[in-house]
């Protein structure tokens, strides 16, 4: 495999020790308290994860109009859901989501850092920050698929979708064949963060 990404070897030991040396800052400074991180982590775990992004695709798959009203105004169709209170807050005020369809294939990066919907999918992985999948991503899309199992077949178009603060995208994946008989729910546990992401595609059970 080429140089897929350059995180450390030891990045986990590393990171965790950086955040625990600013958190010790911050609650000294009293910009903190030492309940804030996990506060802010437990709602990014339970609140607001790719389980919303899950039923939002999930609808859009048994219903085709919200899916056109999805991709045509993204914050007002997920509103029509019953989620969670905060799906327009922190890291969710400009989210857009594109949709698969046969002959086309969307996958979303941050060329400038790791601009992520958290409300629908949760907090990014770390290979989605690391900067040598961020430069390939958008150099040669189907190159770096291919390396998470996913070759794109030549005459389906392959469309890099780049997010930052004004815009936050996600990516509603084609509804596996088979799973006519599903229910809403059964459908969602089939919606992945990779297939939301465009590193994969759902797959039926
Ligand atoms: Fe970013």
């Amino acid at each position: 495999m080429s140089e897929r990404f350059k995180y450390r070897e030891d990045r986990e030991v590393y990171s965790a020790a950086r955040v625990r040396a600013l958190e010790a800052l911050l609650i000294k400074k009293g910009i903190i308290t030492d309940r804030t991180v996990d506060t802010v982590l437990e709602f990014f775990e339970t609140k607001m994860g790719p389980f919303n992004g899950a039923k939002i695709v999930a609808r859009a798959w048994v219903d085709p109009a919200f899916k056109e009203r999805l991709v045509a105004d993204t914050p007002k169709a997920i509103a029509e859901l019953d989620l969670p209170d905060g799906m327009a807050g922190a890291e969710g005020e400009h989210m857009r989501a594109v949709a698969n369809a046969p002959g086309l294939h969307n996958l979303i990066i941050c060329t400038l850092c790791s601009c992520y919907p958290w409300p629908v999918l949760g907090l990014p992985p770390y290979w989605y920050k690391d900067p040598t999948f961020r430069s390939r991503a958008a150099r040669e899309p189907r190159a770096v698929l291919a390396e998470f199992g996913l070759p794109i077949s030549k005459d389906v178009e392959v469309k890099v979708w780049d997010s930052s603060a004004q815009i936050r995208w996600f990516v509603v994946p084609e509804r596996p064949a088979g799973t006519e008989g599903l229910s809403e729910t059964e459908l969602e546990a089939l919606v992945t963060p990779e297939a939301m992401m465009g590193v994969a595609v759902a797959k039926a059970a």
